[in-house]
C-alpha cells in the first residue's frame, strides 16, 4: 500500500468565468487509483459562490483522473461539481450539460498571455516592444524573451508525463502569447484535459512570479496586439464517415440561426476579439469559408476535398471561454439537424 496525494481539481460558480479549485485528500491504494477507486469528496460552496452559508456542502464527483509527475504519488482528480444529493448536476457544472457522444472529436487550440507585474512576459516597463511580426513561431531572446520557452517546455511535459493529449505548442502572433493543441475523442475528453492541462499551467506559474492571462484581448481592443482565442475543431461519426454538402449546408444554416446561443458561451468579451479584424469574422456575423480565417467557421480544404467529409473549426471561442460549454453547445446544435 501507498498513500497517495489526490488533489480533487473542479470549477467554481463564478461568472462569467469560472475558476480552478483544487484541494489534496491522502488515501491508500495498492496502485495508481483508477477512476472507480476515486471517492465523492465534498468543499464548502459558499466559498466558491456555489452555496448559501446556511446549507454549504457541494459534491465533488471525480470525472477524469492523471497522473501528477511533481508530485510523490500525485494524482489530478477532475471532478464535476454535484448537489448535496450526490446525484443532481450543481447549476454550474457545464460538463453535466454534453451530450454523450463517444463518437464526438473535439481539438481545442488555446491562446494565453504569460503576464508578469501586469504586462505580458517581454513588454519594457510603461511601453512597449517592437510591433507584431517575428513572435509568431519566432525563436531568439529578442523574440521570445528568457523564461517563456522555459514555461512552456515544462508545461508541454507535465501534460504529456499526464497523459494528455497534447498535438502541439507554438509561440503566437503577439509579444508574451503562446499557444498549445488539445485533441481528444468522446464528447467530453479534450474539454477535460483541456481545464486540467489549464490547471498544470496557472500552478506551474506560481514558481516563476508569472501569470496566466487567458483574457481575450488584454491589450485592448484598439491597439494593433493580437487576441487570444481557443478555436474549436470538431466532428462527428456522421460528419467524418457520410458528410455530404446538403447535410453541410443544413449544419451551417443552424450554426447561423443559433449565432447568439454560441457566442453566449464563447468566452466574454468576445466582442473585442471578433471584429472582422486579426484573422476573425465580426461577432455579429456567422459566415463559413473554405481556407478562409476571416470567416467564424473555417472549412478545411481537406473537407471538400473529400466531399464535405471530415471536420470543421469555429474561429469564434474566445480564450477564456469554458470548454465544456462549448463543446456543449455545438452538440446540442449538430443534434438539430436531421441526416438526410
Ligand atoms: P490551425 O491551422 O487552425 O492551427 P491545425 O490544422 O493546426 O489548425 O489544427 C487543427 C486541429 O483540428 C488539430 O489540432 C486537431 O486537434 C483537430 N482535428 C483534426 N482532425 C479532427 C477531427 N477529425 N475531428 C475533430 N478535430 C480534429
Ligand atoms: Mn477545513
Ligand atoms: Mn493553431
Ligand atoms: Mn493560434
Ligand atoms: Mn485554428
Amino acid at each position: 500500500m501507498a498513500k497517495y496525494k489526490l488533489e480533487y481539481i473542479w470549477l467554481d460558480g463564478y461568472t462569467p468565468v469560472p475558476n480552478l479549485r483544487s484541494k489534496t485528500q491522502i488515501k491508500e491504494y495498492e496502485s495508481f487509483p483508477t477512476l472507480e477507486q476515486l471517492p465523492n469528496w465534498g468543499f464548502d460552496g459558499s466559498s466558491t459562490q456555489q452555496a448559501e452559508g446556511r446549507s454549504s456542502d457541494c459534491v465533488l464527483k471525480p470525472v477524469a483522473v492523471f497522473p501528477d509527475t511533481t508530485r510523490k504519488n500525485g494524482v489530478l482528480v477532475m471532478c464535476e461539481v454535484m448537489m448535496p444529493d450526490g446525484v443532481t448536476p450543481h447549476p454550474s457544472n457545464s460538463r453535466a450539460t454534453i451530450l454523450d457522444d463517444p463518437g464526438a472529436w473535439f481539438g481545442f487550440e488555446q491562446e494565453y498571455f504569460l503576464y508578469q507585474d501586469g504586462r505580458p512576459l517581454g513588454f519594457p516597463e510603461g511601453g512597449y516592444p517592437a510591433p507584431q511580426g517575428p513572435y509568431y513561431t519566432g525563436v531568439g531572446y529578442k523574440n521570445v524573451g528568457d523564461i517563456a520557452r522555459q514555461i512552456v517546455e515544462e508545461h508541454l511535459d507535465l501534460c504529456l508525463d499526464a497523459g494528455i493529449n497534447h498535438e502541439g505548442i507554438n509561440a503566437e502572433v503577439a509579444k508574451g502569447q503562446w499557444e498549445f493543441q488539445i485533441f481528444g475523442k468522446g464528447s467530453k475528453k479534450c474539454a477535460d484535459q483541456m481545464w486540467v492541462a489549464r490547471y498544470l499551467l496557472i500552478r506551474l506559474c506560481e514558481k516563476y512570479c508569472v501569470d496566466v492571462e487567458f483574457h481575450c484581448k488584454p491589450l485592448g481592443k484598439d491597439l494593433d496586439w493580437n487576441g487570444s482565442g481557443m478555436h474549436a475543431n470538431f466532428s462527428t461519426d456522421y460528419l467524418r464517415e457520410t458528410g455530404g454538402k446538403e447535410y453541410f449546408e443544413a449544419l451551417m444554416a443552424a450554426f447561423a440561426k443559433n449565432l447568439n446561443e454560441h457566442i453566449a458561451v464563447y468566452g466574454p468579451d468576445n466582442h473585442m476579439r471578433l471584429t472582422g479584424l486579426h484573422e476573425t469574422q465580426s461577432i455579429d456575423k456567422f459566415t463559413y469559408g473554405i481556407a478562409d480565417r476571416g470567416s467564424s467557421v473555417r472549412v478545411p480544404h481537406s473537407f471538400i476535398n473529400n466531399g464535405y467529409k471530415g471536420y470543421l473549426e469555429d474561429r469564434r471561442p474566445n480564450s477564456q471561454g469554458d470548454p465544456y460549454a462549448i463543446a456543449s453547445r455545438i452538440l446540442a446544435t449538430i443534434a438539430e439537424v436531421p441526416k438526410p
